[in-house]
Parts: C-alpha cells; sequence; structure tokens
C-alpha cells in the first residue's frame, strides 16, 4: 500500500510538472494571475483521479512483478531463464545452489551439466525452444563441488507479446532418487546375503523364458535346500543360523559362473539361474560342483557344522512352458532329491509331476473318506515281558476302502502330511481314540493308555489346549491317552513343539519318541524336551540279535533311555530271540507281532476283558 501511495504521488507530481510546462505558461501570459491559479486549481481537481488511475495499474504492475520476483527467489526449484542462444539469462537463487555457482547469468546452460549429459541437455533445450509441450527429463548428472548430483529438468518455452523465453525448471532429486534406489534394491535384493529375493529371481525367470523362447536356446534352473537348516537355527540359535546362510550364499556364489544368478528365494532356500545350457549335462555338472562345496563342515562358534544340500534341476523348455512352472519342476525334482537323503542332486522327471497329481487325486479321496465314515482306529497292545501284562496300546489308522480293501497308513499318510489334511485327520484319530475309552470305561472295562501318534504337521499346528479339550469332552482322566511323536516333528519347530509337549506334561500326558534312532538324534535336544519314553525303531530290532551294530544300537538306546531317566519301548518284535535279547539288556517292554498285531476295538477290547478278569 505504502508503494502504491507513493506511485500515485509521483505520477501526480509528474502529471503537475507537464502542465507546470505548457499550460501555465501560456494562461498566467494570456489571462494573468488568477485564471491562472484557476486553472492550476482546476487541472490539479481533475489530476487528482487520473493520476489516481494510471497509479493504479502501475502498481498492480509492479506488484505482479515483486510478485513473481519474490516467488522466484524463494521457490526450491531452480528456475532459469535461457537466451535463444542458449546462454543463461536470468536466474533465482535456487539455481545458484543447484549448481553451486554464482556466475550463471551469460554462461551456456548445457556446459553447467556434467560432461556426458551436455548433448542431452543441448537437445532437450532445441526441443523446448521450438516450443509445444514442454520437454521433460527425470535425472541429469550436475558435477557441485566434487560430487556428483542429479536433478530433475523440465523446459518449456512462452511466447509474450511475440518475445520468446525459455524457462528451464530443475529440481534437486538426489536424495529421492538415492531412496528409491534403495527401495528398489529392498524389493528385489536379500538383506541378509545380498543376493536376489524370490521376487527377483522369478522375474529374471520370466525374462529368461522370454529370451530362450526367441532364440530357441535352453536353460536351466537349480532349486537348493539345506535338510539340516532348521536344526541349527534350533540348537545354535537365530544368529547362528544367519551366518551360516551368509557362508552357504558364499560357496554357492563361488561354484557359479559369472553370468549365472545366485538367488534366495526362502528361509533356507536358494535358487541358481543357468543361463544358456546347451547340454543339460552342464546342469548336472554344476549341482555337483556346489553339493562339493559343502564337504567341507561351516565353522560356528568353533564347531564344524555339515551341511546337506539337495538339488532339484528343471530345464527350459524341457521341463516346461513357462517360468511358474518351471520353477515348480525344479521344486518337485528338489523333493524327489530330498527323499533319497541329502546331498543329493536329481532332474525333474514327468513321472514326478505324474506322481504330484495321484498325491492330489488321493487328497481328494481321503477327504471324502473321512465324510463316508471310511476310517478306522486298529489297536495293537503293548506288553511287559516281565509278566505278559498289557501296559497300552497304540492306535493304528486303517482305512476301509470300498472296492480295495484295507488300506495300510504307509500309503496315505504321507501324502495327508504333505497335503496338509493329516491335521483334520489326526484330529479325528484322537477324537475316535478318546470315544473308544470312553465306550470301554462305560463298558465296566479298566482301560489301558492309548498312544496316538501325532504327525509333525499336526504337532505344528495344534496346541496342549486343542488335545486337553478333546480329551476332557469325553471325561477321560489325561493319564489314558498317550501321544506318539517323531524326532523330525520336534525339528521343524523346537519351541512350539516344547510348549505342547510341557503342556501334555503338566496334566499327566506321557509322549513317547517314536522311530527312535532314525532321525536327528540330538541328546541336547531329548534333554530339553519333556518326554517320557523312547521306542526303539523297527529297524534297528529287526537286526537283533544277529546283527552287531544293530545289537549295539539297541542297547545303546536301552543304556540313553535309563540316563535320561525315560521308559523304552521296543517296536516290531517278532521273534523271541528279539524279545530275549531285550529282556537281557532291560527294555521290558514290548510291541510286534509276538505279543499282537494291531486289531479291530473289538478284539482289543477282549483283552482289556481278559485282562480284568486277571487282575480281579
Ligand atoms: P508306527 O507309529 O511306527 O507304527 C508301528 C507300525 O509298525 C505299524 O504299522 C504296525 O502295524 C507295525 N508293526 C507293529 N508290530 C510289527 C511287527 O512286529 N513287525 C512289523 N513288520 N511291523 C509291525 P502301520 O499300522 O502300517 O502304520 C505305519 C505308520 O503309519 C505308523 O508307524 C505311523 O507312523 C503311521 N500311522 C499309523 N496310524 C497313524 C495315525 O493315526 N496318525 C499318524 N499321524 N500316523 C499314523
Ligand atoms: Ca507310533
Ligand atoms: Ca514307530
Amino acid at each position: 500500500m505504502v508503494l502504491r501511495r507513493k506511485i500515485r504521488w509521483l505520477a501526480l507530481f509528474s502529471l503537475i510538472g507537464c502542465l507546470a510546462a505548457a499550460g501555465p505558461a501560456y494562461v498566467l501570459l494570456q489571462h494573468g494571475v488568477f485564471p491562472f491559479l484557476l486553472f492550476v486549481a482546476g487541472a490539479l481537481a481533475l489530476a487528482w483521479p487520473a493520476s489516481g488511475l494510471v497509479a493504479e495499474r502501475m502498481a498492480r504492475l509492479i506488484d505482479h512483478d515483486e510478485r513473481l520476483t519474490g516467488i522466484m527467489r524463494n521457490v526450491g526449484e531452480a528456475i532459469v531463464l535461457v537466451a535463444d542462444d542458449g546462454t543463461v539469462e536470468e536466474h533465482n537463487p535456487a539455481a545458484e545452489a543447484l549448481f553451486g555457482r554464482p556466475d550463471l547469468d551469460g554462461a551456456p546452460f548445457a556446459a553447467l551439466f556434467a560432461e556426458a549429459e551436455r548433448g542431452r541437455v543441448a537437445a532437450l533445450l532445441a526441443a523446448g525452444m521450438r516450443g509445444g509441450a514442454s520437454v521433460q527429463e527425470p535425472a541429469l548428472g550436475i558435477e557441485r563441488a566434487g560430487a556428483r548430483i542429479e536433478a530433475s529438468l523440465a523446459i518449456s518455452s512462452l511466447d509474450v507479446h511475440g518475445r520468446r523465453s525459455t524457462i528451464a525448471v530443475l529440481a534437486d532429486v538426489t536424495q529421492r532418487l538415492k531412496h528409491e534406489r534403495e527401495l528398489l534394491r529392498l524389493a528385489t535384493r536379500d538383506r541378509l546375503t545380498g543376493l536376489p529375493n524370490r521376487a527377483m529371481i522369478e522375474s529374471l525367470l520370466e525374462a529368461a523364458v522370454a529370451e530362450a523362447r526367441r532364440d530357441g536356446t535352453r536353460f536351466g534352473v537349480l532349486c537348493l535346500d539345506l535338510s539340516r537348516f532348521k536344526l541349527i537355527t534350533d540348537t545354535l540359535g537365530h544368529q547362528a543360523g544367519e551366518r551360516l546362510l551368509i557362508e552357504v550364499a558364499a560357496r554357492i556364489q563361488a561354484t557359479v559362473s559369472g553370468v549365472d544368478v545366485v538367488g534366495r528365494i526362502g528361509a533356507d532356500d536358494f535358487a541358481v539361474l543357468l543361463d544358456r545350457l546347451p547340454e543339460p549335462e552342464h546342469a548336472a555338472a554344476l549341482a555337483r560342483t556346489v553339493l562339493a562345496a559343502f564337504d567341507d563342515p561351516v565353522d560356528l562358534d568353533g564347531a564344524g557344522h555339515y551341511v546337506r544340500p539337495s538339488i532339484g534341476i528343471a530345464l527350459f523348455p524341457d521341463h516346461a512352458d513357462d517360468a511358474a512352472e518351471l520353477m515348480r519342476a525344479a521344486d518337485t525334482a528338489l523333493y524327489a532329491a530330498k527323499r533319497q537323503g541329502g546331498k543329493r542332486w536329481a532332474f525333474f522327471r514327468r513321472e514326478m509331476a505324474d506322481q504330484a497329481r495321484r498325491h492330489l487325486a488321493l487328497d481328494r479321496d481321503l477327504r471324502a473318506a473321512l465324510a463316508a465314515g471310511e476310517f478306522r482306529l486298529f489297536y495293537q497292545p503293548k506288553v511287559s515281558l516281565a509278566d505278559h501284562a498289557l501296559k497300552g496300546f497304540e492306535a493304528l489308522l486303517r482305512w476301509e476302502r470300498p472296492g480295495h480293501g484295507v488300506v495300510s497308513p504307509g500309503e496315505f499318510i504321507p501324502v495327508a502330511e504333505e497335503t496338509g489334511f493329516i491335521v483334520q485327520l489326526g484330529d479325528w484319530v484322537l477324537e475316535e481314540a478318546c470315544r473308544q475309552q470312553r465306550a470301554w470305561l462305560d463298558h465296566g472295562l479298566a482301560p489301558v493308555p492309548v498312544a496316538v501318534n501325532i504327525s509333525p504337521r499336526q504337532l505344528r499346528q495344534r496346541t496342549a489346549v486343542d488335545v486337553l479339550a478333546t480329551i476332557s469332552r469325553h471325561g477321560l482322566p489325561p493319564g489314558l491317552i498317550e501321544v506318539e511323536i517323531t524326532e523330525g516333528a520336534v525339528v521343524q519347530d523346537f519351541d512350539h513343539a516344547l510348549s505342547v509337549l510341557a503342556g501334555l506334561k503338566a496334566v499327566g500326558i506321557r509322549v513317547a519318541v517314536d522311530d527312535f534312532g532314525t532321525g536327528y538324534s540330538s541328546l541336547s535336544y531329548l534333554k530339553r524336551l519333556p518326554l517320557s519314553t523312547l521306542k526303539i525303531d523297527r529297524s534297528f530290532v529287526a537286526g537283533v540279535p544277529g546283527g552287531r551294530e544293530d545289537c549295539g544300537i539297541v542297547s545303546t538306546i536301552i543304556a540313553m533311555a535309563g540316563m535320561l531317566d525315560l521308559d523304552v519301548v521296543a517296536e516290531g518284535v517278532e521273534r523271541p530271540e528279539q524279545a530275549a535279547f531285550l529282556r537281557h539288556h532291560n527294555c521290558l517292554t514290548v510291541q510286534g507281532w509276538l505279543t499282537g498285531r494291531p486289531a479291530p476295538a473289538k478284539e482289543a477290547g477282549d483283552l482289556l476283558a481278559v485282562r480284568l478278569k486277571q487282575t480281579a
């Protein structure tokens, strides 16, 4: 406002100045003093509002201009007016800050950028000067005080009353690009090993498939999985697990050639993308080299740990039509390699996929069978060698499949475990065992404990509370149900297993380790778990008393159980010599054909009735 008033006065004075020069002289000369004064008064009266109008316009212009200048001075973007000859005509302070120099006016605009960018800038400038839509570039390098920064550039051309100006607007995007690149890195790299992650590997696979299709070439993917990884993290801790993964990543990386890409695609899963494979044999050779890289133990906390990876290989286009199918094929091959027992590799074969399909069909049939009530429990007695007393039963699942006879669990439990159906099926087994115990109680029999098998998956997904709820729903004393688990089940999620087993033990449910000696027999594990019984695996008992090694194993397990204060049960006892050996080594509870085959509930009930008579 102050400005506006000043201008008003200025305009007025200049008007008066003009009048004062010509008009008054004439009036004064011609008409004398009074008319002269009258004239001046009239002129003033006329000039005051007129000066107001002129002043108003000028003020608005200046005001506008000052506002624009103010904006120019204060915006974060660098604004540069470029003359037709490509030199800087005008600029704002942000431009000085961006380019790191005050002497911008007159400098060739393109020369303000890093050398490699100058051609590009000149081209953009030429395009911008031609008019039309503004031209833009997301990032251009600028050397500033020895450091490289990056700026976005937008060039537009303005035509004001026939006078054209080219305006360049620049923003420092160095930080933003850094963040974006970091985000991209995070999204595509595994944080721990720095290797490409699953998403990245998948998109590389897509690209490789497209390339192989176009060029008619072959490439391969190799999936690798560490079988004992979980055991290591559970016993040595998370950090040791991480160090192990870093070492594994480094060893794989060291075996592959520069063009092949190694990625980490899961907790302990790695993948190698094998670029161009003229011969499938190359993939096999690489698999062997990778496995050989694990001949030496990995040192963790001063102790050597052997890693036993398994590898599955699938080739494009031999084994799949697209990237997703190729990955599945490599995974299928990996599972086949794993089933052979670690430190193996396998090529994908069609039969493997057929098997996967069969498993799916079987899973469907199993679900239908449960709904149709085709499952039964058989009961196999556990007997004391001391007095032939019945100590308990193990509940064993049977499928009475119409048209197939009785299907044994070996044929469907592994599939149910793989598909996850085992959890539902296992719930049914526990329910049925409880129902049967209740029925025997209600018939006035004195039941013995019934052991149910809890699969690894079931153990992972169920809690002690679930088990107890079922038992108490049938009004059973908890001691009448026992649980058998395998070592492998514990290894997969030690902390959860520990909490389930502790919960069971707290209410008096006994827990046995099944198939003992075939899994990850680690004493440190056993000591930490609230167990009550070890069941010696049938395969060792089979070699007793003829096989020296089996005799050694069986007697060691019995001694170990004694040391850990656990009961011991021998499985698969078929012959009297086996029983004699076991009795001699102080294993007094046996389960096997010698003392009783698995039988339907009716026959098991008869055994209970006999027992009742004997004890009466
Ligand atoms: P397991 O838990 O080791 O059960 C013992 C297996 O040995 C049973 O096989 C039993 O019939 C068999 N067996 C018992 N005595 C002898 C013997 O003297 N000689 C020989 N050769 N075999 C004997 P089965 O019933 O075929 O069950 C096989 C496996 O299926 C079981 O092994 C267990 O791992 C699993 N299974 C059975 N029922 C269930 C269940 O309800 N749930 C789960 N998760 N698994 C079950
Ligand atoms: Ca068992
Ligand atoms: Ca067993």
